[in-house]
């Protein structure tokens, strides 16, 4: 088909050039009827067709579960305003949701490990309970012999000697977002308030 393809390249590179386009017309119809072929509800069916031959062996998510809200208001901060593009939304991940989260992207993986990552706005906003309950969920959907490791990134007000229990039991990796030291940290980093 190269050959021939070549020929006409040679021949006539307008020929060529719509002899390619009905090629890729072609590929994507069978592509569109392939997707659409798959149960609704499945992991892959909008997933682009060239992704769904190669699946990619491992991939990492940042998950926000409080979406924009925090409990500081940053004067660069480019993400609080997002808070209202949602104005129905009650910012707070659902159980249920956390459930299928955990166990849709710990089965997709194909490699031994995986990290489960959160972030904010502030997710400590959610609660300590509602990473215990990450934790057992991960352990429940873990594939055999898979190792899951955590990560959180906060800006640290909240955080008491009761989560950092939890972090060290669960060998969880925070981050802590700081500018500098207090004179530097204090001008930017502020609350609701405006205090640093
Ligand atoms: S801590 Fe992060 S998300 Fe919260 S206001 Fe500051 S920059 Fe924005």
């Amino acid at each position: 088909m190269s050959i021939i393809f070549g020929l006409i390249l040679i021949a006539n590179p307008l020929i060529a050039a719509l002899a390619l386009l009905v090629i890729l017309a072609i590929l994507a119809i069978v592509g569109g009827f392939w997707q659409s072929s798959l149960p609704s509800g499945c992991l892959h069916d909008r997933t682009p067709l060239f992704m769904s031959l190669n699946p990619p062996p491992a991939f990492h998510v940042l998950a926000k579960p409080t979406g924009a809200i925090c409990n500081l208001a940053c004067r660069y901060c480019f993400y609080l305003k997002c808070e209202h593009l949602y104005p129905e939304s009650r910012f707070r991940m659902s159980d249920e949701v956390l459930e299928s989260y955990i166990r849709q992207y710990l089965g997709a993986q194909q490699a031994p490990e995986a990290t489960i990552a959160w972030q904010g706005g502030e997710p400590t906003l959610m609660g300590l309970e509602f990473f215990r309950r990450s934790v057992e969920l991960a352990e429940r959907y873990k594939m055999p012999g898979m190792r899951v490791a955590y990560t959180i990134q906060t800006n640290g007000p909240r955080l008491t000697s009761e989560w950092c229990e939890f972090f060290r039991e669960n060998n969880v990796l925070v981050g802590i977002s700081i500018d500098g030291p207090r004179s530097l940290h204090d001008v930017f980093r502020v609350d609701r308030q405006g205090r640093g």
